[in-house]
């Protein structure tokens, strides 16, 4: 089959809902999908009977409802299509009640205390935005349907359920300011999103030979071989053949699913790639982007890799991320952070892009925790160049527009600039609007503004829902403003020139990867989180509790549940990392160790009763010697303060020890133990060193 044409054959999406669902039902499907009416029982009857159909057709046995807890990851419970008949037989069914609600018992995923434990109902609600699929593993074929989990008392157990409610917070805004505008031909605004997906591949041999990986996804340990990736070679180089293979399995699983893989290329570090779809609807990118993750994951173990998602797996080189390419559009085709030819007398863009300066000025600290997680914590504000400060990359030209506007000048547009590349035989290129800026942690890129910080093993949602709940925030306070103003182009001046006086602090053009930013940023009074564990509380806090329960996206007790969880799972993970460290050094390095230094003890005797004096070889036995002893003292360290952070009662007391005392002593194991492996004649070592992990594939 033609690669083209296995687009889509796995998703019940729109055109299969068209062929297989009466004209009606159809119809009414689109409006409830459009949020114009609500979904009827006599409506789902008859979709789930045709997604039924449809999925038998393709050798489907069971169905899930699909869902996204707070673990971070997916869950699903399997259900078959048999029923028993009277006679002893089987028919399928598969009813609406079925499709719109499951009933998974809750009690066993993370609630932060929402649900008593004696309450362990939780309900999955049909997300009808986000097309069901067939999951094929092996042979077996599964009916995938999209849900947001919720509590007995609809409290949110999930990431789906908040990103839905924020989505339609920031339509509603969206709406007004349009109107305001004198828009009456949209009738939906939606947030979109182009995740593009880092990830390294290592081969499966050498994986499963480290416990570090295999349990955690990263190294704890390892020291770098004499090339990292200085040369810059890996970057868009060749992709490797063994590779190439992987990605040509990855694209035609995620095809048939109908996600819209494009972009493929080597990232920075050694054997670190890249993954990048169209862009879709927040839900549904979100949805994909899980299901980009599984498959890279899946694909990866038949190919003899394995896929890290890890923010940081290895120390020396770039860690990995996820780009978030976020934008508004309309449903009648309008991308509303569209500048077109002449921006600065664009008004909507104008006043799109302000909305922006100020959520993101005002709400710095929610966009910075909504990035942070464990893994992060080794990147943002860390070793790693990218800083944990907030800030926006707009370029020369929609910085001078600002500028120029807010202090009453005329601004002319660089309107249909062409490069001259200097040689006659080749193509002008038309100028972009902007310049691109590498080290932005929020880049307006043309007609989208991209959030960089994003974590690369995570749920995309976080970050979605946050952006557009504050957006809503300040696009809401935009439209009071459109809404009473008899001059439009009057009051959208008024608009950008106090957004510009009042948050043109957080535009920053120049390279954010330096000390001078970090301090001009401080005298800016931009904040610095550097650690998750600093970023995390300000989720409670009241200005963050208003907006979100303002735009009905969280409730004051869901967001204190969320911190909770966070928090405890951050403790958890640090303290599976220290539990790590402690047993590769003690079990599997310090013993090798030993038996090295009296190998070196009894090369040392042995050459001395022949006559010769080793001083160099005494010397490394002493080297060996002292760092086996510093490393087996920093190790007894880290499990006392395992245990004593394992004590710790209160969620953020104990994160912070976990951070301050564990985490540091990881590092301080780390040390000697990588200083050990270089001295350590190869063979000896008891695991693969990262010369077999980022360089054999
Ligand atoms: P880069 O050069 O930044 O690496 P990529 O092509 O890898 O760019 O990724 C850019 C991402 O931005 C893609 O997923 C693309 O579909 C997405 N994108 C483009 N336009 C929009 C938009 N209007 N809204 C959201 N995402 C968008
Ligand atoms: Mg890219």
């Amino acid at each position: 089959m033609p690669f083209n044409e296995i687009f889509g054959i796995n998703a019940f999406g729109d055109s299969v809902m068209r062929d297989r669902l009466p004209k009606a039902i159809y119809k009414e499907l689109k409006e409830v999908q459009a949020g114009e009416r609500e979904l009827t029982v006599a409506c789902a009857e008859v979709v789930a009977n045709a997604m039924k159909d449809w999925a038998i057709e393709k050798g489907a046995t069971h169905y899930t409802h699909w869902f996204q807890p707070m673990t971070g990851l997916t869950a699903e419970k399997h259900d078959s299509f048999i029923s028993p008949t009277a006679d002893g037989l089987a028919i399928v069914e598969f009813s609406g009640k079925e499709l719109i609600q499951g009933e998974p018992d809750a009690s066993s995923f993370p609630s932060g205390g929402l649900r008593a434990t004696f309450e362990a109902r939780g309900y999955t609600a049909w997300d009808v935005t986000s097309p069901a699929y067939i999951m094929e593993e092996g042979n077996c074929k599964t009916l995938v349907i999209p849900t947001a989990f919720v509590g007995y008392h609809g409290e949110a157990l999930d990431k789906k359920t908040p990103l839905l409610r924020s989505m339609q917070a920031v339509n509603k805004q969206a709406l007004r300011v349009l109107k305001a505008l004198g828009n009456t031909t949209s009738k939906r605004v939606v947030s979109s999103v182009g995740p593009e997906q880092e990830y390294f591949l290592v081969d499966a041999q050498y994986f499963s030979a480290r416990q570090d990986l295999l349990l955690s996804g990263r190294t704890v340990f390892g020291a770098l071989p004499p090339k990292g990736q200085e040369l810059e070679d890996h970057y868009f180089g060749k992709i490797p053949e063994r590779v190439s293979a992987f990605m040509t399995e990855v694209n035609e699983e995620l095809w048939k699913l109908g996600i819209p893989s494009k972009t493929q290329h080597n990232e920075v570090a050694p054997n670190q790639f890249e993954l990048a779809p169209i862009y879709g609807v927040s839900n549904v990118a979100t949805d994909q982007n899980y299901v980009v993750m599984m498959t890279l994951k899946k694909v990866a173990k038949r190919h003899g890799l394995v896929c890290l998602l890890h923010e940081k797996p290895f120390r020396g080189v770039n860690g990995s991320g996820k780009h978030n390419n976020w934008s508004l559009a309309t449903d009648d085709g309008m991308n509303l952070l569209n500048p077109g030819n002449t921006p600065a007398a664009n008004l909507q863009f104008l006043v799109f892009v302000s909305a922006v300066l100020d959520a993101v000025d005002t709400y710095a600290p929610l966009l910075r925790l909504s990035a942070a997680n464990t893994g992060n914590d080794h990147r943002l504000g860390a070793n790693e160049a990218p800083p944990a400060i907030i800030s926006i990359f707009l370029g020369q030209q929609l910085a001078d527009i600002f500028e120029g506007i807010a202090s009453g000048k005329t601004v002319p547009s660089q309107e249909g600039v062409k490069l001259e590349l200097g040689v006659n035989t080749l193509p002008k290129l038309p100028k972009d609007l902007t310049d691109r800026n590498r080290t932005s942690p929020f880049a307006f890129t043309g007609n989208k503004f991209e959030f960089r910080m994003v974590p690369s093993s995570e749920s995309i949602a976080g970050p979605n829902f946050t952006l557009n709940t504050v957006v809503a925030e300040t696009l809401a306070a935009i439209a009071d403003k459109l809404e009473k103003s008899k001059d439009i182009a009057g009051t959208v001046k008024e608009i950008v020139t106090e957004t510009w006086k009042k948050h043109s602090r957080i535009v920053f053009n120049g390279n954010g990867y330096t000390d001078e930013w970090v301090k001009e940023a401080a005298k800016r009074g931009l904040p610095n989180l550097t650690s998750s564990v600093e970023a995390w509380p300000y989720l409670t806090k009241e200005d963050s509790v208003k907006v979100f329960t303002k735009h009905n996206v969280f409730t004051k007790e869901e967001l204190h549940a969320r911190l909770d969880i966070v928090l405890e799972k951050y403790s958890k993970q640090i303290n599976i990392e220290a539990g790590i460290a402690f047993e590769m050094a003690t079990r599997e390095i310090l013993p090798v160790v030993t038996d090295y230094a009296v190998e070196l003890a009894s090369q040392i005797q042995a050459l001395e009763a022949s006559g010769v004096k080793p001083a160099s070889i005494k010397a490394k036995l002493v080297e060996v010697a002292d760092l086996a002893e510093k490393a087996a003292k920093a190790a007894v360290a880290l499990e006392a303060a395992r245990k004593a952070a394992k004590a710790d009662l209160d969620v953020l007391g104990q994160a912070k020890a976990y951070r301050d005392n564990v985490f540091a002593g990881i590092e301080a194991l780390r040390d000697p133990i990588d200083q050990l492996e270089k001295l350590l004649p190869k063979e000896y070592w008891p695991m693969p060193a990262y010369e077999e992990l980022l360089f054999r594939i």
